[in-house]
């Protein structure tokens, strides 16, 4: 019950699914119990109607007292379209992230430290403009201002009042994750540092690396190490996030409060690294040197050859390859090539796209 009520509470539409073969089951009625007391929209199928002569059968279910219905047949593969159209009907684009602000999200497992982390952030800083809690219900935006200009700090563990059993059901503090993820501009990833890295610190790193958005990697109670070794933990940290090899990353504590300041600095730097642009004509010296200097390795007797690379998109950065052949372009290769982009450009903090085209390709 709990579960279902969590998934409730995380959805915007609610499908209620119940058996057309059956009587209203005392189960279907506990569910209607739940879902009459949300004020979302619900829709309910009626599955297993496989035939024509069946569709009449929903009208048994009008008693549970919803008014959207919709007969389905999984069996058959029938009623999906209509069900689909039912559930975005009201849907909104996206709203767009403000460009002109900055928003970063605050992100990590339950207990690394998030809420301390804003906390001794905005202490910090000493200027919370407004707190602007429950315009969303999956985490609290706050207008923070530094060294002038004003930035929102997007914060997922302002959920903690729906109580601890919440928090720490990982899946829901995935979705959570994923929701700050995209509206952000920005990720901090928050580790900590007295655990050390778990399969769940990777699935929320991995939604922000998914994502393209830029990143900032936050070593959490950094006062718990003893042996205080940066180069050190450098290395564990870029073996266990092999993908994110490169976010900076900062050694902090929101406790202590120390080596706090070295964070937004991080931030506004990654922040201004992935709408970074590199004049083409710069881009194809440091494209050509790459290649002369180590030429991809022939196939069957054939080899890559660039004739023309630019600068295709930003946020994250894009890169276009003109190229006599794509299917040449090795794995290898290719990181080859984003090792010496990001050699050459300061790229720390955000993803880049490698794109390769023939000759004539749109
Ligand atoms: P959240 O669930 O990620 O928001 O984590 P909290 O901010 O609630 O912190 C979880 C626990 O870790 C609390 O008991 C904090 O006092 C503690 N904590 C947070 N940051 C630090 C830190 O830098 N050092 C130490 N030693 N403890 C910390």
């Amino acid at each position: 019950k709990v579960q279902a009520m969590l998934a409730i509470d995380e959805s915007d539409v609610i499908v209620f699914i119940v058996d057309g073969k059956e009587e209203i089951t005392s189960n279907d009625l506990k569910v209607r119990e739940m879902l009459l007391k949300t004020n979302k929209k619900v829709i309910l199928a009626v599955n297993k109607l496989d035939n024509k002569q069946m569709l009449d059968e929903i009208y048994r279910f009008y008693e549970l007292g919803f008014d959207n219905i919709i007969p389905l047949s999984a069996a058959h593969n029938r009623g999906f379209e209509d069900l689909l159209e039912e559930i975005t009907k009201d849907f909104h684009e996206n709203e767009e992230i403000d460009e002109d602000i900055l928003k970063f999200c605050i992100i990590g497992r339950p207990n690394v430290g998030k809420s301390s982390l804003i906390n001794a952030l905005l202490n910090e800083e000493r200027v919370i403009v407004s707190n602007n809690a429950g315009t969303t219900r999956d985490a609290i935006d706050t207008v923070m201002k530094y060294n002038g200009n004003e930035y929102i700090a997007i914060d997922t563990a302002g959920m903690r009042k729906k109580g601890k059993i919440y928090e720490n059901i990982e899946k829901y503090s995935l979705i959570r994750s994923l929701k700050a993820i995209e509206r952000s501009n920005v990720c901090v990833i928050v580790i900590n540092a007295e655990e050390g890295i778990i399969e769940h610190d990777k699935h929320i790193a991995g939604y922000a690396l998914e994502s393209g958005k830029a990143m900032v990697l936050v070593v959490n109670k950094w006062d718990t190490v003893e042996n205080k070794n940066t180069k050190e933990y450098e290395k564990l940290v870029r073996s266990e996030f092999q993908f994110l090899s490169y976010a900076p990353i900062v050694y902090l504590s929101a406790l202590t409060k120390k080596r706090i300041h070295t964070l937004m600095p991080e931030v506004l730097k990654v922040a201004e690294n992935i709408k970074r642009e590199i004049k083409t004509s710069v881009l194809n010296e440091v494209i050509t040197d790459a290649y002369t200097l180590n030429l991809p390795p022939s196939y069957k007797g054939k080899r890559l050859k660039i004739y023309f690379t630019n600068q295709s998109g930003t946020k994250p950065p894009k890169f276009t390859f003109h190229v006599n052949n794509k299917g040449l372009v090795h794995f290898s290769y290719e990181r080859y090539l984003e090792n010496k982009i990001r050699e050459n450009f300061d790229f720390e903090g955000t993803p880049i796209v490698l794109q390769f085209k023939n000759r004539g390709e749109e």
